[in-house]
């Protein structure tokens, strides 16, 4: 499996001509409620990262495990960085590869909190003529699976989450503890009052911390997501490898 970290110097030389794109796993370290681990989005993010380096055209590069995560800092255990932190660091680690000659990268995210950010950063990278570095987030790879195997509104440590990790992590999931979850959790994401969202933090909907229906999680469902979400990704690689890079400059109007 081509991953960067594991590399000497002389030989990443060699790895980085040889891969077409790299990606780059992003996630955060925040509460997931009572049942699931803290690094949930982060080791989901490396997971699919490694699934999709399987030949020298896709190299994994090392997780960025923080992330933007402000709205979970009640909860014990939670880190978070601001937006600025964050776009910096991404930003930074891409244009570090870009100066040894790959330039297309997949940012591989866990985390729904760190997308506005990885969009900034993968407009700023692509205006500079730097890198093409386009966000993939799991879960809208596998929507309509989702909606087939859950009864719920999508939300956070929800039933797509608890069994996507119970199938990478089994060690690190509590299952006795996702009934509490679900009873102390909320339905949907959010506080809505006359149309606004006027909740801020996760604590101001959700005592457990969880949003969706926890309890209808499962291993076997998470491999089917898993397995489903990876075949995207790896569509998604194969795709951008094949992309020329002066394809994926900006456009001028004709
Ligand atoms: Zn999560």
């Amino acid at each position: 499996m081509p991953t960067l970290a594991t590399k000497s110097s002389p030989d990443s030389a060699e790895a980085i001509e040889r891969a077409e794109v790299a990606v780059l796993p992003t996630g955060s370290t925040e509460q997931h409620g009572p049942a699931l681990p803290l690094g949930m989005d982060h080791y989901a993010a490396r997971a699919f990262a490694q699934e999709a380096a399987t030949d020298d055209a896709v190299l994994a590069l090392p997780t960025i495990p923080v992330g933007v995560s402000p709205h979970h800092m009640q909860f014990d255990g939670s880190l978070t960085v601001s937006p600025e932190t964050f776009a910096a660091y991404v930003r930074e680690t891409i244009e570090s590869l870009a100066t040894h000659g790959l330039r297309k990268v997949i940012v591989v995210n866990g985390h729904g909190g760190n997308i506005d950010a990885l969009s900034q950063v993968a407009r700023e990278l692509r205006a500079s003529e730097t890198a093409y570095a386009p966000t993939w987030n799991w879960w809208d790879a596998v929507e309509d699976l989702a909606d087939d195997l859950f009864d719920e509104a999508g939300g956070h440590a929800d039933a797509a989450e608890s069994s996507l990790v119970w199938h990478l992590h089994e060690e690190y999931v509590d299952p006795d503890a996702l009934e509490a979850a679900e009873a102390d959790g909320a339905d949907a994401w959010g506080e809505r009052v006359h149309g606004a969202n006027v909740g801020f933090d996760t604590i101001d909907f959700t005592e457990s911390g969880a949003v969706g229906k926890p309890t209808q999680a499962s291993p076997e469902k998470g491999e089917q997501l898993f397995d489903e979400a990876a075949t995207a990704l790896s569509a998604l690689a194969d795709w951008l490898a094949e992309r020329p890079i002066d394809d994926c400059w900006q456009r001028a109007h004709k």
